[in-house]
C-alpha cells in the first residue's frame, strides 16, 4: 500500500428513490479510499429538496449500506466531529455562506416572478437560444436590493457568474476541461424559501467538512463550472473531483434508465441493492461486481473481497468510459463468494433462506448438504430449489418424470421395484456401499446405470437435477429413501396405461 494522506471523503445521497447499484458503487469507492489511506468515510444526507425527499429511501440506503458492509465514520445517525451531517439540518449554514457571497459581490438576489421567468422562457425557445436567465435583477444597486429582502420581498440568490473569460475545471480522470463564463447562467444558489441548492449546500458542506475527493455521477460535469466558481469566489482550496463513469443498460447501448430498470425488475434482475439482497446474493458477490463496474486492478484479477480491494483500490485505475450492467457477472462473482464462505458460515447464511421457503431445518442434516451444494450456488435463493428435499417430509415428483429415458412405465417401475429391493437388503448406506450393488443391478435389467439413476433420482429428491446421487441417499438414509420408491411406484402404476410421455 502507498503511503498516501488520509483521505476524507463524502458519500452524499439524495433520498428520492431506492438505493442502486450506481448509488452503492459511489459509496463503495469512498470507503475504499478512505480506508485505504486511514482516513473517513462521511455520510451525508442531502435531503434539501423536500418534494422529492423520500424518509422510506433512507431507511433502505441505510440497511443496504450496512449489508453491504459499508460503514461510514460519522453521519446522521452517529454524529461526528462536523455535525450535522443532514443537510435540511444546516440551512443557517448555507444561507451564512450566501450571505457572504452577497457582500463579496459574486451573489445578488433575483426578485423576478415565476412568472416573468416563465415568459423569458417561452420567449427564448422561440428564438431558439438555451433558456437562461436574463440577468435582470444582476444591476440593482446592492443597497436596495437589501432594502428589497429586509422588506420581505420573494426573492431567490443567484450567483454572479463572470460575463467574460472562462473556467477551467480538473476533473481527475478526465483532465482540464475549459468552458466560456458566457455559456453559463446566474444559476440559483437559495431559492425562494430559503433553502439552499446543491450548487451552494454541497460545497459548502466539502469545504466545512474538510473533504479531499469528490466522488460522484458523470451528470454532475455539466454542473462543475458552477462548483468550481462557488469554491474559488471563497478562495477555498479544491477536492480532487472525480466524476465517475455512468451505467449502460444490459444490452450496452443506451444509459441506464428508470424506466428500463423498472423493466428489468418485472423480468427478474434488479439494479436496486434491497432486490438483490431478496434475490439471494450476497455482498461479498455484490461487492466485486460492482466494483469491476469502473475500475481494474490489472486485466487478469478478478477475485476480490472488501479487505483485498482496501489493499489494492487506486484511483488511478478508475475508467471514465461507461460500463454495462452484466447481471451473468453478478452470479459469476456471487458464486465464487459463496464457494469462499466456510462451511459453518454458509450454513448460517442460507438457514433463513430455506425457512422463508417454508423448510424446517435440522442443523446435522444441513451440515452435511453444505458440501453437495456449495459448489453449485450462485445465490443462496437457489439453495432450497436444489436441495429443498433434504429437509422435505415429501417430495412431489412429476409421475412422467418417473419414466426412465427410453423406457416404458411398466419398465420404470420394475427398475423401481428392484433396486428397492436391493436397497432394503444393504446394511451400510454409503456412496461406495451404494454404487456397485446398484450399476450392476442396472446391467442385470440391461439398462444404462444413467436410466436408473435417472429413475431413482427424480424418485429420490423429486427433481431431474439433484446435487450428488449416492451422497444425496446417504443423507437422507435408508428408511425414507426406500418411503419415496415406494411412493414413486405407486405414482408410476397410476399412471400406467396413459401414454408414455418421457
Ligand atoms: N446528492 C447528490 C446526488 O445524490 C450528490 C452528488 C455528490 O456526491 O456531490 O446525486
Amino acid at each position: 500500500m502507498t503511503k498516501q494522506k488520509p483521505a476524507r471523503v463524502r458519500f452524499a445521497p439524495s433520498p428520492t428513490g431506492m438505493t442502486h447499484l450506481g448509488s452503492a458503487r459511489t459509496a463503495l469507492y469512498n470507503y475504499l479510499l478512505a480506508h485505504q489511506t486511514n482516513g473517513q468515510f462521511i455520510l451525508r444526507i442531502e435531503d434539501t429538496d423536500r418534494k422529492r425527499y423520500n424518509p422510506e429511501s433512507e431507511i433502505d440506503l441505510i440497511s443496504s449500506l450496512k449489508w453491504l458492509g459499508l460503514n461510514w465514520d460519522e453521519g446522521p445517525d452517529i454524529g461526528g466531529p462536523y455535525a450535522p451531517y443532514r443537510q435540511s439540518e444546516r440551512k443557517d449554514i448555507y444561507q451564512s455562506y450566501a450571505q457572504k457571497l452577497i457582500d463579496m459581490g459574486y451573489a445578488y438576489p433575483c426578485f423576478c416572478t415565476q412568472n416573468r421567468l416563465n415568459e423569458l422562457r417561452k420567449e427564448q425557445q422561440k428564438r431558439k437560444v438555451n433558456p437562461k436567465y436574463d440577468r435582470k435583477c444582476r444591476d440593482i444597486p446592492p443597497l436596495e436590493a437589501a432594502k428589497r429582502v429586509a422588506n420581505g420581498e420573494s426573492h431567490v440568490i443567484r450567483f454572479k457568474t463572470p460575463l467574460t473569460g472562462s473556467i477551467t475545471v480538473h476533473d481527475y480522470l478526465r483532465g482540464d476541461i475549459t468552458v466560456n463564463n458566457k455559456q453559463l447562467d446566474d444559476f440559483i444558489i437559495v431559492k425562494s424559501d430559503g433553502l439552499a441548492l446543491y450548487h451552494l449546500a454541497a460545497m459548502v458542506d466539502d469545504h466545512l467538512m474538510g473533504i479531499t475527493h469528490v466522488f460522484r455521477g458523470e451528470e454532475w460535469l455539466s454542473t462543475f463550472p458552477f462548483h468550481a466558481h462557488i469554491y474559488r469566489a471563497f478562495g477555498w482550496e479544491e477536492p480532487v473531483w472525480i466524476h465517475l463513469s455512468v451505467f449502460l443498460n444490459p444490452t450496452g447501448k443506451g444509459k441506464m434508465s428508470k424506466r428500463f430498470a423498472q423493466q428489468m425488475r418485472l423480468k427478474g434482475n434488479s439494479i436496486f441493492i434491497k432486490d438483490i439482497r431478496k434475490m439471494g446474493y450476497i455482498p461479498e458477490g455484490v461487492i466485486n461486481w460492482i466494483v469491476l463496474m469502473g475500475w481494474s486492478f490489472d486485466d487478469k484479477t478478478e477475485f476480490f473481497t472488501l479487505n483485498d480491494l482496501v489493499n489494492n483500490f487506486s484511483i488511478d485505475k478508475l475508467n471514465p468510459s461507461p460500463a454495462a450492467i452484466d447481471f451473468k457477472k453478478l452470479d459469476y462473482f456471487d458464486g465464487l463468494h459463496i464457494r469462499a464462505l466456510s462451511k459453518s458460515e454458509l450454513a448460517k447464511r442460507l438457514k433463513p433462506f430455506y425457512l422463508k421457503a417454508g423448510y424446517s431445518i435440522d442443523d446435522s442434516v444441513l451440515d452435511k448438504v453444505i458440501p453437495l451444494i456449495q459448489v453449485r450456488l450462485h445465490t443462496l435463493n437457489e439453495a432450497p430449489e436444489i436441495s429443498g428435499f433434504f429437509f422435505a417430509d415429501h417430495v412431489n415428483p412429476n409421475p412422467n418424470d418417473l419414466i426412465g429415458k427410453h423406457l416404458t412405465i411398466d419398465e420404470s417401475i420394475i427398475a423401481a421395484h428392484e433396486s428397492y429391493k436391493l436397497l432394503s437388503d444393504l446394511t451400510e448406506f454409503s456412496p461406495s456401499s451404494l454404487e456397485q450393488p446398484l450399476r450392476q443391478l442396472a446391467e442385470k435389467l440391461g439398462l444404462k446405470a444413467g436410466q436408473l439413476f435417472g429413475i431413482l433420482r427424480v424418485a429420490i429428491t423429486g427433481q431431474k437435477v439433484s446435487p450428488p446421487l449416492l451422497e444425496s441417499m446417504e443423507i437422507i438414509g435408508k428408511e425414507t429413501v426406500l418411503n419415496r420408491i415406494t411412493i414413486a411406484i405407486d405414482l408410476l402404476k397410476s399412471i400406467e396405461g396413459q401414454p408414455n410421455q418421457s
